[in-house]
């Protein structure tokens, strides 16, 4: 069956904008997939000749530090049981965040590839952005910006290479 990528990543970053940007209209029925629970999505991707399900994670609005870190935590570990290639990503704009690194740290665990993407990388003044996240440890960090559509195509280059 198709390999299955997740967006994995704290509330904020962009998750559901590069989802969107990826499946374009293709949202699947939940029913026909696996694992199924009320906030996350399911959809197919295509890029070059692969074809593949995409997870968009942790769609509930949650209150509070606790209930986002314990909720980012299920995500997270959902997403690494289920998926094939994890996208992790963060917002180039707000820096390393303490839930992102908790995010690092449950991904760091798994065996799962993760490829690691930059959004809100808006324009090319905001390059310099990237480089702090090489601090958790997931090599080369992809600028994208879901604003724009900018670098998705260089990102899904590096998902589809770990089918
Ligand atoms: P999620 O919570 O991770 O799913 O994030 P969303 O996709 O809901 O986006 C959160 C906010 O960031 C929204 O206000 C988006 O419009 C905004 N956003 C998403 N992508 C970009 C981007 O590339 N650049 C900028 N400046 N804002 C973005
Ligand atoms: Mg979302």
């Amino acid at each position: 069956s198709r390999p299955v990528v997740a967006i994995v990543g704290r509330p904020n970053v962009g998750k559901s904008t590069i989802f969107n940007r990826i499946i374009g209209d293709r949202l699947a029925i939940v029913e026909d997939m696996p694992g199924v629970t009320r906030d996350r999505l399911y959809g197919r991707g295509e890029w070059l000749d692969h074809q593949f399900s995409v997870i968009d994670t942790g769609g509930i609005e949650i209150d509070g530090d606790d209930e986002m870190l314990k909720s980012i935590r299920v995500q997270a570990e959902l997403a690494i049981e289920e998926a094939d290639v994890i996208v992790f990503m963060v917002d180039g704009k707000a820096g390393v965040t303490p839930a992102d690194s908790e995010v690092a740290e449950l991904l760091f665990r798994s065996k799962k590839p993760v490829v690691l993407a930059v959004n809100k990388i808006d324009n090319i003044r905001r390059t310099d952005d990237i480089y702090e996240f090489y601090s958790l440890g997931f090599g080369t960090p992809y600028g994208i910006s879901g604003s724009h559509g900018t670098g998705i195509g260089d990102l899904l280059d590096e998902v589809v290479e770990h089918f």
